[in-house]
């Protein structure tokens, strides 16, 4: 049954059923028919005219009576129809007819005839059947060619719209939004992998570069191999940077989310860590009202919250300000993190979740940052089941909007 073709296997349970009503029905009329022919059947002729059936006999009427010429005439047309052998029957005084086997004989041709009609219809049923799936079909045929025809490399390509918007069309929309879909974490992952190669060639390169002209020196001088050390060092930092992030985003395994946070304190610990890099800008860093408990993972949470307080410190102004507040809203907490600084593109906005994006590229390079901060973010609030949001207006500030959906 696994191999037999959707149109068959159709076909197979309407003619199933098709057989099995037409036998009903048949053999119900062929019974009853059956049922009336086997009766007892009697006509006699003598004085009167009696007909008897079963055990029930009718007397019409005795010689003599003023219509009973009619009717023996009448009765004598009856038996010469039935039994040819009875022409004289007008003529004797008594002929008893048994039509029981003419009956007999009428009730087999009756299910002999039933039975080859029936047994036509059902085969004319069956082939209309075939023939109507087959086309009810056909769109599903050309709807299967042209998914056959999509590979990793025409994930763009939508199949046509179908006109009608039966389950066929519905299927169609279904499919062109899975591709969608598809295409589109196919073009991330490939984005991801290219900038994530991208990344690690930088400082690789730079460090073999650094190599090759200490190699180039004849006798290289203390202060030269000082150097080159200092620069592989601070690229094997970022090296060790990128891959760590690489691996907390993507790290699924061993994960526990049953940790009472308080986020106040939370908020608290990020804003005395960041103290030392604020104060060299002299950024301001005020806490208003925090308050709220949630469940979930401790330093996932607090990772994700001093990212967006560094990133607040990082790409703000001189003498700038960074205010953080964390407020009970019904059932949800909502923190909001809120700088004056350099403000974000508007352009810019949709991208800065992704891995490596960067609004400018040479500058987070300088500030050694991987581009990954906000792509932890998002990962760990959306492990978290809350949701992420930003504003910002290009040189006047940025407000980084996370709402956490369930207190504890
Ligand atoms: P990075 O590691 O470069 O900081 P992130 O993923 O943390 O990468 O941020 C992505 C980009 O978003 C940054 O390069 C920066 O241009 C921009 N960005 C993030 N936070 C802010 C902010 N508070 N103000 C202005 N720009 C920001």
């Amino acid at each position: 049954m696994r191999y037999i073709k959707l149109r068959t296997k159709i076909t197979l349970i309407s003619a199933i059923i098709l057989i099995v009503l037409a036998c009903t029905l048949t053999l119900i009329s062929v019974k009853s028919a059956k049922k009336t022919y086997t009766n007892e059947f009697e006509m006699s002729i003598s004085d009167g005219l009696s007909f008897k059936l079963n055990d029930k006999k009718i007397e019409l009427g005795s010689k003599g009576s003023s219509n009973l010429g009619d009717i023996l005439d009448f009765a004598g047309e009856v038996v010469k129809s039935l039994d040819k052998d009875s022409s004289d029957l007008t003529k004797s005084d008594s002929k008893k007819i048994s039509v029981n086997q003419i009956f007999n004989n009428a009730s087999n041709e009756f299910t002999k005839n039933s039975i080859i009609i029936m047994s036509a219809l059902v085969i004319l049923g069956i082939v209309i059947i075939y023939k109507s799936v087959g086309y009810a079909l056909k769109p599903v045929r050309q709807l299967s060619k042209s998914m056959e025809t999509i590979n990793a490399n025409n994930l763009c390509q939508k199949l046509e719209e179908p006109t009608s918007q039966d389950e066929i069309g519905s299927l169609t929309n279904s499919f062109n939004h899975l591709l969608g879909r598809l295409n589109e974490t196919f073009e991330s992952q490939k984005n991801f992998t290219a900038n994530a190669a991208h990344e690690l060639k930088t400082p690789l390169a730079t460090m073999k570069a650094g190599i090759q002209v200490l190699e180039m020196e004849e006798s290289p001088s203390i202060e030269e191999y000082k150097e080159t050390v200092e620069v592989a060092k601070a690229n094997t930092e970022r090296l060790i940077h990128i891959v760590e992030d690489l691996t907390n985003l993507t790290k699924q395994e061993n994960l526990h989310f049953t940790d009472s946070i308080d986020l106040a304190d939370t908020i608290e610990d990020c804003l005395k860590e960041l103290e030392p890099i604020s104060k060299q800008r002299n950024v301001t860093l005020q806490e208003g009202d925090c308050e709220g408990v949630i469940l979930g993972n401790q330093t996932l949470i607090s990772r994700a919250l001093f990212n967006l307080l560094e990133n607040a410190v990082k790409y703000n102004r001189d003498n700038g300000y960074v205010y953080v507040t964390s407020k009970k809203e019904g059932d949800q907490i909502k923190v909001v993190i809120e700088d004056n600084g350099i403000g974000i593109p508007k352009e810019a906005l949709p991208q800065i979740f992704e891995p490596f994006y960067r609004v400018d590229k040479s500058r987070s390079r300088e500030i050694g940052d991987s581009g990954l901060g906000l792509a932890l973010v998002r990962n760990i609030i959306e492990k978290h089941h809350g949701t992420i949001s930003v504003r910002s207006c290009l040189g006047q500030g940025t407000t980084f909007e996370v709402v956490f959906n369930k207190e504890v």
